[in-house]
């Protein structure tokens, strides 16, 4: 048995072929972050960061990872109407917004209804689950929470907290030492690429990367037709929901929904001085 004795930390309920052919990609991704984990350009911020990966290699991983964080909550959601509606206003934000980028955007509702949370992947992919759609009243609310991980995205948060956290070099350490036998399922690596994944996850962004990612919210819900005051109304149900353990990405407790919704009003003040247009919608 020896060794997968230790414990993944994330439920895994079959290490499929998905899994250890995601393998293949992520190690090709990998062996790349030596060669590019320099400074980069980002037209969105107008400055340099030190990101772990470059915008394709983001998109491989981000498509790589998709499949195995799907499983991980429950699939996708089988209702293909609210489905559709997360599609619909997902690519309407993203057309909305003025931002320079080639991620090929692509929204999934899980089907997990008891997890509240939303996130993204590096390179774009984005998800919600069922358990915080169900709780989302407005169309603008959806809005406000898809355009929040919309900006992590195109700030390129993920890879930027990769690079600080050094995060890339111990993936690659556990793919390195991972030898796979078909002959022996147990030496499968997906309990340690779910792991991987599952840190991607719970990627702890800092203050301000949340408030970059607000700020983002606020551009592109009132961009593509929608009152940016629904965003408020989110952290309002976030507050209400209160901070449990384990907080998911959406529900950052720095700054606290409190805190964040005062700053979402100063940065709706600053992006409409003269007050919101009426013909926004909710
Ligand atoms: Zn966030």
């Amino acid at each position: 048995m020896g060794s997968m004795s230790h414990h993944s930390g994330m439920p895994l309920r079959r290490a499929g072929w998905r899994a250890r052919f995601g393998v293949t990609g992520v190690v090709a991704v990998l062996l790349l972050i030596s060669y590019c984990s320099r400074g980069s350009f980002n037209p969105n911020t107008k400055h340099r960061q030190f990101v772990a990966l470059s915008v394709p290699e983001e998109i491989a991983l981000g498509r790589q990872a998709a499949p195995e964080m799907i499983r991980q909550y429950g699939g996708l959601h089988p209702d293909g109407r609210a489905q559709d509606r997360v599609d619909r206003v997902g690519l309407l934000l993203v057309d909305a917004g003025h931002f320079d980028t080639s991620y090929p955007f692509e929204f999934h509702l899980l089907a997990d209804s008891r997890t509240i949370n939303a996130f993204a992947l590096p390179g774009g992919q984005v998800f919600i689950t069922a358990g915080l759609y169900a709780r989302l009243e407005t169309e603008g609310q959806l809005a406000g929470v898809l355009g929040h991980e919309i900006g992590h995205v195109i700030e390129r948060h993920g890879s930027e907290h990769l690079a600080k956290q050094q995060l890339t070099q111990g993936l690659i350490n556990l793919i390195g030492t991972a030898t796979y036998d078909p002959s022996r399922p147990e030496t499968a690596i997906g309990g340690r690429i779910a792991e991987a994944v599952g840190g991607l996850i719970n990627l702890k962004y800092g203050r301000d990367d949340e408030l970059e990612s607000d700020r983002w919210a606020v551009e592109l819900t009132s961009a593509a037709g929608y009152d940016p005051r629904a965003m408020i109304d989110v952290m309002r149900l976030f507050e209400s929901i209160g901070s449990g353990a384990g907080q998911p990405e959406i529900l950052s407790t720095h700054p606290n929904p409190a805190n964040r919704a005062q700053r979402l009003t100063s940065m709706i003040r600053e992006r409409f001085p003269d007050g919101v247009p009426s013909t926004l919608k909710p």
